[in-house]
């Protein structure tokens, strides 16, 4: 029987501190890991083993019985929110240095190593920053926060000097589409990593005024089972939890489903606006400002975004496809209409019976005006007779 207590008349005391201490020689776990503060240090939790109800498990599991007590005090919120990492960020574009600034007010040391130079912009926020990502590794940062875009993301993580990061290096990523990153992981990275697939569901833009609220997904796709490896995670996380965000843990495939059908049709109305050229008028409704809205956010975002939502998620072509059906229907509907209209003129024009012709009078469209659009025959029209809309009968020469 295992029982945790705070009294001083136990056994055994485990703490973050000396996780290492109390895990079986074979497991892997992150070797330094977080730097709690001092009222979490000092505190200790106490561990009583029974030897008469399970003494051979005991021997032979005993360092895991202790890291399950351990992994109970560690993942206690509190504890997770002192915990402190190290994390690099690799890709410190728009969306890589949009995070740094939010983990770095929440206590966090973050690195960072970009193809272009950032170091200016890094130092204006407290992060460390490199231009070599041999040199980045070799500070054996907790966690590798992967920011670049989606096209680049394979070739990035492939030059990755991954042996000299420790071995139990949790990696996560930030990319739009969520199937395509797992698979990479899980090819490339060696097994002892943990790996951890999210999307933040905003932006620089969306997320300017704060996080609270906004959809945060999040696939825990590898995890080991030891305390410091599921603590760390929790801590990443909470990271996103205490900014505000609306946590949905969820498989990546469910994700890239919901994902097609909501964020890659939103940027695609968003890019076929902007070509529109839509602006500003004097008497803009609510329903065009949000449409103008839309186009100024997602032309925001880099093209290479938008195109790796199209390429990297499987369900984006059926998705265009619908659009495309939709459009056509709707276009459809309207010529059907008006189609209709014109057969009903066409039915008065030719029907001599007074009172009838009465009924349907009240059918007619508008008077007529100079711009009104007319109705161009059909080319196997021979008659030299087309309706136009004004509904006054034309004679004319085809
Ligand atoms: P992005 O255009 O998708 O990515 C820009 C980043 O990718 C930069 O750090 C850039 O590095 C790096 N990169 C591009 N091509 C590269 C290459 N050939 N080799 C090495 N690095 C390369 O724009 P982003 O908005 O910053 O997005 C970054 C990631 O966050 C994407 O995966 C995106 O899906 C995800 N995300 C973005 C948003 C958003 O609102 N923007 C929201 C959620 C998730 P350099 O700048 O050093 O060239």
């Amino acid at each position: 029987m295992l029982s945790i207590s705070s009294s001083t008349t136990t056994t055994s005391s485990v703490g973050p501190t000396n996780n290492r201490t109390h895990q079986c020689p074979n497991s892997l776990s992150p070797p330094s890991l977080f730097s709690l503060s001092r009222r979490n240090t000092r505190k200790t939790l106490h561990v009583r083993y029974n030897r008469t109800t399970n003494s051979n498990t005991a021997v032979s599991c005993g360092t895991a019985v202790l890291a399950r007590a351990s992994n109970e005090h560690i993942l206690d919120p509190a504890n997770v929110r002192d915990a402190k990492l190290k994390i690099a960020i690799i890709g410190f574009g728009n969306f890589g240095q949009f995070l740094a600034k939010t983990i770095v007010k929440q206590g966090h040391r973050v690195l960072a190593y970009s193809r272009s130079d950032y170091s200016r912009a890094a130092k204006d926020i407290s992060v460390e920053y490199f231009s070599d990502p041999d040199d980045l590794c070799e500070e054996h940062p907790e966690v590798i926060l992967l920011c670049t875009s989606i096209l680049s993301t394979e070739k990035v993580l492939r030059s990755l000097p991954l042996h000299r990061l420790r071995r139990s290096t949790l990696f996560v990523d930030v990319l739009s589409v969520k199937e395509f990153p797992r698979s990479l992981f899980l090819q490339v990275l060696p097994k002892d990593f943990d790996i951890l697939c999210t999307h933040p569901m905003f932006g620089p833009d969306s997320g300017k005024n704060g996080w609270g609220g906004l959809p945060f997904v999040f696939d825990k796709v590898r995890v080991g089972s030891d305390p410091t490896r599921t603590h760390r995670v929790e801590t990443f996380l909470t990271i996103f939890r205490d900014a505000g965000c609306r946590m949905v843990e969820m498989t990546c495939a469910e994700h890239d489903k919901h994902a097609a059908g909501s964020q890659f049709i939103t940027h695609m109305m968003g890019r076929v606006l902007e070509k529109l050229g839509l602006e500003n008028t004097p008497i803009n409704t609510k329903g065009y400002e949000s449409l103008l809205n839309l186009v100024d956010n997602t032309a925001r975002d880099s093209f290479e975004l938008f195109y790796g939502l199209f390429l990297y998620n499987k369900n984006a072509m059926e998705q265009l496809d619908r659009m495309d059906w939709a459009f056509e229907m709707v276009k459809k509907q309207l010529s059907g209409h008006l189609h209709d209209l014109v057969r009903k003129q066409l039915m008065l024009e030719t029907n001599n019976d007074p009172i009838k012709g009465e009924k349907m009078d009240r059918l007619l469209l508008p008077p007529p005006s100079e711009n009104l659009p007319q109705i161009v025959p059909s080319a196997d029209v021979t008659e030299q007779e087309f309706v136009a809309v004004n509904g006054s009968r034309l004679s004319t020469q085809c």
